[in-house]
């Protein structure tokens, strides 16, 4: 049933959808090293007051998982890749460091996006020779972040945050806390415990600080996470890492932002190759070498929930990146009425077509046999709905 009120009230939701999804940012804080009994895995969360206000207004991943190797030189390339990427090394303009194999969520997010590298900034304490991301022959240095390493401590990276947020502005920031790790190494508990204080105090200002500049309130999806935990009591206690303990492996999840489920603790298993992937398909952007699956669980969006399939309905779109030539390809059991609904990342619907009865058998529509070659989205990643009679199944689109 479609009256003029629907079709103005559509073309209303298409125009603003399309410049909220435009406005995506993303900001990454990765704390080095922090064990999951002293951040969310305490009932207390005693030393963590401002990221347990954030869960408030967010999604705490309770059962989020370093499922590789627990040292950060493995762990943070997979945290960037979305996936566990051999780390090899190199000289890179006459210094010796080490890269990833696999294109990072850097260069994804800068290739699909066409972004300059001043829309991708990576922030860490100053280190000599930074290790790189990719050599990949799709992606490579062209795509890489500015890298801002300067400065001593997690305060220092944090004040250089917020002066990139004030003077450059770009979408995509990923931060490196680095003194909770070299803490627990040293063995002294309050030095350990008082750095887990001060990250927690420095995720809810760097928040703050998002969300008092209009360029990114209300428009800002923030992640928070460890590369690795610490062994628990029973495998030597927190003073050092590295093993495949409970300690070592289970590690925070933290997300707040628009589309992200508000006050809500997740129970379902995810682990660190999901990471990135979860991160890109906020930006928007395909992470086409990783291996990690997106956390829909985390985000609002009825449409991403239904991600997958039910009643066993599964459909096809080739090509996908899609254009109104693309081709959906789906199977009928009986005749049946078919509809579509074309949303973006936070659930908006921008388009809704089809409404057609088909007949059993194998059946194929294109975008633009459902209307969709006017109303084609602006670049970027989406969802198709397929409707038959009373089951819906929903897939990935890049247009
Ligand atoms: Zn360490
Ligand atoms: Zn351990």
């Amino acid at each position: 049933m479609r009256n003029l009120a629907t079709v103005l009230l559509l073309l209303f939701s298409v125009g603003f959808s399309r410049a909220q999804s435009d406005d995506n940012k993303v900001m990454i804080i990765i704390i080095d090293g922090a064990r999951y009994t002293e951040t969310f895995g305490d009932p207390q969360h005693t030393y963590i007051p401002e990221m347990w206000r954030l869960a408030g207004e967010g999604t705490i991943g309770d059962k989020f998982y370093n499922n590789g190797i627990t040292v950060t030189a493995k762990a943070i390339p997979a945290l960037w890749c979305g996936a566990w990427t051999a780390v090899l090394d190199t000289v890179y303009q006459g210094s010796s460091t080490n890269y990833a194999q696999k294109p990072t969520i850097f260069e994804y997010f800068r290739k699909d996006k066409q972004a300059p590298s001043e829309e991708c900034f990576y922030l860490l304490k100053y280190i000599a020779d930074p290790w790189l991301p990719s050599f990949d022959a799709d992606y490579g240095p062209e795509y890489w972040p500015e890298v801002y390493s300067d400065g001593a401590t997690d305060d220092d990276v944090a004040g250089n945050t917020k002066s990139v947020i004030d003077d450059i502005k770009p979408h995509f920031l990923w931060v490196y806390l680095a003194d909770v790790d070299h803490a627990g190494h040293s063995g002294d508990w309050e030095n350990y415990i008082s750095t887990i204080v001060n990250a927690d105090r420095i995720v809810g200002e760097l928040w703050d600080y998002l969300q008092a500049d209009p360029f990114y309130k209300d428009q800002t999806t923030l992640f928070v996470t460890n590369d690795h935990g610490r062994h628990d009591d029973q495998h030597g206690g927190f003073q050092n890492h590295g093993c495949g303990c409970e300690g070592c492996r289970h590690i925070e999840f933290l997300a707040v932002g628009p589309n992200v489920k508000k006050g809500f603790v997740s129970d379902v298993y995810r682990t660190t190759p999901d990471f990135a992937v979860t991160a890109s398909f906020v930006l928007g952007v395909d992470p086409a070498k990783a291996t990690g699956n997106v956390m829909y669980e985390i985000f609002e969006n009825e449409a991403v929930e239904s991600y997958g399939s039910s009643d066993n309905l599964f459909f096809t779109v080739a090509p996908n990146p899609a254009d109104e030539n693309s081709v959906m390809t789906f199977t009928l059991q009986s005749a049946s009425k078919v509809s579509v609904v074309l949303s973006n990342i936070y659930g908006n619907v921008l388009f809704k077509g089809g409404e057609m009865t088909m007949p059993a058998g194998e059946q194929t529509l294109s975008l633009r046999e459902l209307g969709l070659s006017g109303n084609l989205p602006h670049s970027g990643m989406y969802f198709l709905t397929l409707n038959i009679d009373n089951a819906a199944s929903t897939l990935k689109i890049i247009f």
